[in-house]
């Protein structure tokens, strides 16, 4: 039954995979299962392959999903930690909707279920264990599919009224390109997978060379991950060269902007693309901040994620300790 282990699960729900993993009390990883994320059907669908995941990982582990303490879940869209509910997760299959995805877990597994927005959860874990561990303040750039962030205040994330740290959809040109948010000059509509997904197209189909699209089919793939992105690099694409040298300079220049507002001891960059790619343009994306920065002598340190793709799953299991709004 549920609290026969000292040991914790949780799971990070991502448009692309599901990854979980079970950890012991000091935190380390004693087991973990990736599964894909389904591309069609409904929450529920999403619901059973992240029962799915969090049992595989619980398996790895030597033990039942059902004798863990509890479970964390990271889920994007917009979260209500105190009932479990996800809405408008529009990443994810047939998910405009609210869907109780705390108590559907916590039905199937039979433990305690808390749930929290992905990025917080990310970027919590590496203020606890992570890049920002040795830092009171830090601002944590999500850079992925599109651009999340969080702001870490005297150790704690703050929340403002529940939408704190989008900083994907800070203005680096007015009147500028087209945001999947629907604005307009948003630094992702720059510096996000899927606009540049969607500019790397719009290119392609005036006739420009790259070989971005025949390495997404020849790996299977039906978008340009960030591997692809990386592969495309690697081959000396000039299209996907000028588009990330794009996004650097999108992201050089609100990253910049948001530190002069809140001048932070440390930038940690993480996602899906800053992952991969984080360390090949860390340097340059410094550079890009200097040029904006109002302490451009003293810059804030800079540093790419320490848990890299397993910092969501790890951060989800810190959820519920009893300092959270409530857990379902
Ligand atoms: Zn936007």
């Amino acid at each position: 039954m549920a609290g026969d282990s000292d040991k914790r699960g949780g799971i990070d729900l991502g448009g692309t995979k599901i990854q979980a993993v079970v950890v012991d009390r000091g935190g380390e990883v004693a087991g973990q299962e990736k599964l894909p994320t389904p591309t069609d059907g409904g929450p529920e669908d999403v619901a059973e392959q992240l029962v799915a995941a969090l049992r595989g990982a619980a398996d790895d582990a030597g033990l039942d999903a059902g004798s863990l303490e509890r479970v964390g879940i990271g889920s994007p869209g917009d979260v209500d930690a105190a009932t479990g509910t996800v809405s408008a997760a529009r990443n994810l299959p047939g998910w405009e909707d609210s869907f109780n995805l705390g108590g559907h877990v916590r039905d199937a597994v039979g433990i305690p279920v808390a749930i929290g927005n992905d990025v917080d959860v990310a970027v919590r874990a590496e203020v606890e264990l992570g890049a920002a561990r040795e830092h009171r303040s830090a601002l944590g750039v999500w850079w992925g599919t599109g651009v999340g962030g969080g702001v870490v205040i005297d150790r704690g994330l703050w929340h403002g009224r529940g939408a704190a740290g989008e900083i994907g959809h800070m203005v680096v040109k007015r009147d500028g390109a087209h945001c999947p948010c629907g604005r307009r000059g948003c630094m992702e509509a720059y510096a996000g997978r899927k606009a540049m997904e969607k500019r790397a197209r719009e290119e392609h189909d005036k006739g420009r060379h790259t070989h971005l699209f025949k390495l997404m089919h020849h790996h299977g793939r039906d978008r340009l991950t960030s591997g692809i992105w990386e592969r495309a690099l690697d081959h000396g694409d000039e299209l996907a060269e000028e588009l990330l040298d794009r996004a650097v300079e999108a992201l050089g220049t609100g990253v910049a902007s948001a530190c002069n507002l809140l001048d932070p001891e440390v930038v940690i960059l993480g996602g899906g693309l800053g992952d991969r790619l984080g360390s090949r343009y860390a340097e340059a994306i410094q550079a890009e901040m200097g040029e904006h920065l109002f302490t451009d002598q003293d810059p804030p340190a800079f540093a790419v994620s320490e848990l890299g793709d397993l910092g969501g799953a790890i951060g989800a299991t810190l959820l519920g300790a009893g300092d959270e709004e409530g857990s379902p």
